[in-house]
């Protein structure tokens, strides 16, 4: 597939590695439109991109906002043939926190959310858009943001076992729907330079970090721009997860 002209609809488009694919996505030609939490972010992507982007606010761990808001966008008259799950919320606590006066466990309402947020997102949003893909005889394809935690990383329980669940269902997904033209794949980038990593890990830390990734530096925004890339354009990609990491190994 194109990037030029193609519709892609993004999620979590309204900071960090979604916000840049956003802007390189346009750059190259793609109409995309965004779904974002949050009001003011949704507002800033419309005004930075002069009317381009559509952005729609929708919490995508919300079943029933995500049927709303794509009822609203296929009646609007966007008809998505490419996907990119990426809103997703990094979440690090160890299972059992030995050191912790009162509830030492995991809490059980920081699995929910991230679960939430990282994988039922992808299944809700991604079920009713190929959905529609299928309704329209649209052929397409869909990337999922994964993480390099799909691997297993100590003290990050819940999002790893989102992840880990992402790349599983891109696997079944692209054998499912293969035969009706729609592909699947993930990206899954180890430790990127954005507001967020730098917000999860303090300067020293990134400092041993980069000790331990085997190209000595964090990942840029534009190395997942173009493992996106190659994921929408090669159209022989399917059911597979994409590392863009360095050659860390966790
Ligand atoms: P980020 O800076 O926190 O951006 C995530 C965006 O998604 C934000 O705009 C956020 O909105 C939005 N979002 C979160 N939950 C949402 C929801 N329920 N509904 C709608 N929008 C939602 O994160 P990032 O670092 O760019 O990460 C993007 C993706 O890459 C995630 O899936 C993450 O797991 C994955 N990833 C990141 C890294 C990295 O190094 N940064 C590494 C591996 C994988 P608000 O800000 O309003 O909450």
């Amino acid at each position: 597939m194109n990037i030029a002209g193609a519709r892609i609809l993004l999620t979590g488009g309204g900071a960090g590695i979604g916000r840049f694919l956003v802007e390189r996505l346009i750059a190259d030609g793609a109409e995309v439109a965004v779904l974002e939490l949050d009001e003011l972010k949704c507002g800033a992507l419309r005004e930075a991109f002069n009317g381009q982007v559509k952005a729609w606010v929708c919490d995508v761990s919300n079943a029933q906002a995500v049927d709303d808001v794509l009822e609203a966008i296929f009646a609007a008259g966007f008809e998505p043939n490419a996907l990119v799950n990426n809103a997703g919320l990094i979440h690090s606590e160890p299972l059992v926190n030995v050191l912790s006066k009162s509830e030492r466990v995991h809490s059980r309402d920081s699995w929910r959310t991230v679960l939430a947020a990282n994988l039922d997102s992808v299944f809700f949003v991604t079920s009713r858009v190929v959905d529609r893909m299928l309704a329209k005889r649209t052929k397409g394809v869909v990337l999922s943001i994964s993480s390099i935690s799909a691997q297993g990383n100590a003290g990050q329980s819940a999002y790893s076992a989102a992840k880990a669940g992402v790349n599983a269902l891109t696997m079944t997904w692209a054998k499912e729907l293969g035969a009706m033209g729609i592909r699947f794949a993930a990206i899954a980038p180890g430790f990127i330079d954005t507001p967020s990593t730098r917000a999860a890990l303090s300067e020293a830390a990134i400092t041993r970090l980069k000790q331990q990734i085997p190209v000595r530096r964090l990942g840029d925004l534009e190395s997942v721009y173009q493992a996106v890339k190659y994921a929408i354009e090669n159209d022989y990609i399917n059911g597979t997860v994409l590392d863009v990491n360095g050659g860390l190994v966790i």
